[in-house]
């Protein structure tokens, strides 16, 4: 701007400097308005896959997080890395819970980034937090990171800031049916993920639908029961081809640590082909992908080369998850 200004007349220069004045202003305004979704109560269900990553960085992709939308209450599946953007994006200013499945980072590190937005657009409410055992333990670390900042705002602005919103809600449970209201119903499955225990899937049945979530497993008898005929399975999923060319680069070059760290990579995913079969023997009607191990950009090629061989063994439409697709049963 000065560099610009420098080389034309004082009175241009006002108007110029007006003008940027004015285009940054409006921008910084619009950006101060989340979007806000409306929400339908008379309508069912759908899943909105806000990170489809993993804990390796990819641009494109926030790490482990979804929407449930069931008429107008809204739940949340994991919050794992950036889940905040694409809560923002997709115009969910308030929810009506979190549940996690497990207690990798990539499935909670999020969770005071959303509360901390919430809190300063005006959100007054403690917001019930449920998971299998260990939620007390993520939640409480969490808080503990943000205590000075809760100070610093609640000297700062009072009770314009809310309190109630940095203190969720946490009830630690075990597999079975969690939540009975209104023609809503969730049920926490076990899944295998060992040696990471406990984790779980969750099940949501509204409207004579259901939308299954796989949370991290591989392809195994208990997750097989939980997606048993759902009508979408948001599912993570690995591909073996894929990671079978970087063991034998691996083994080329000598690096045994790299080798182990693939081998125990897949050892509690959910290889691609053996998902494909699974959806196929339990009745599921439609299959989405997130969470994809290794992760790639979103690009069609890429989607392609990772889900080939599926339809193979799955008759049902396959999604290729991107962050901020919305699916419906
Ligand atoms: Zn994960
Ligand atoms: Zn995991």
């Amino acid at each position: 701007m000065q560099v610009f200004c420098t080389s034309i007349s004082n009175a241009v220069c006002s108007v110029c400097l007006f003008a940027i004045l004015f285009i940054e202003s409006t921008v910084s305004a619009q950006g101060l308005i989340a979007p806000n979704r409306q929400l339908d109560p008379e309508a069912g269900m759908s899943a909105i896959l806000l990170g489809t990553g993993i804990p390796l960085p990819q641009a494109a992709r926030a790490s482990a997080c979804n929407a449930l939308i069931a008429g107008d209450r809204v739940f949340l599946v994991d919050t794992g890395r950036n889940c905040v953007l694409r809560v923002r994006e997709a115009g969910l200013t308030d929810i009506n819970g979190i549940f996690y499945t497990h207690y990798h980072s990539d499935h909670f590190i999020g969770l005071g980034e959303i509360l901390l937005n919430y809190g300063v657009a005006g959100l007054d409410k403690s917001i019930p937090v449920e998971g299998p055992v260990g939620a007390k333990e993520m939640v409480d670390g969490m808080l503990a990171n943000y205590s000075l900042d809760v100070s610093y705002r609640i000297a700062h602005h009072g009770d314009k800031f809310s309190t109630a919103i940095m203190n969720p809600t946490v009830t630690e449970s075990e597999p079975g049916v969690i939540f009975d209201e209104d023609g809503l119903t969730i049920t926490m499955f076990p899944v295998c993920h060992e040696p990471i225990a406990p984790a779980v899937g969750y099940r949501f049945e509204y409207k004579d639908q259901t939308v299954v979530f796989s949370g991290d497993t591989n392809v195994c008898p208990a997750f097989a029961e939980g997606a048993r005929d759902a009508d979408l399975l948001v599912s993570e999923v690995s591909n073996q081809a894929i990671w079978d060319r970087a063991l034998s680069m691996a083994r080329a070059a000598n690096n045994q640590r790299q080798v182990e760290m693939i081998q125990e990579g897949l050892e509690y995913h959910a290889e691609s082909l053996a998902l494909a079969r699974m959806a196929q023997e339990v009745g599921v009607k439609k299959l989405a992908l997130t969470h994809f191990f290794p992760s790639f950009p979103p690009t069609e090629q890429a989607e392609a080369n990772f889900i080939s061989g599926m339809s193979d063994f799955y008759d049902g439409p396959i999604v290729v998850g991107r962050d901020g697709m919305e699916v419906a049963p």
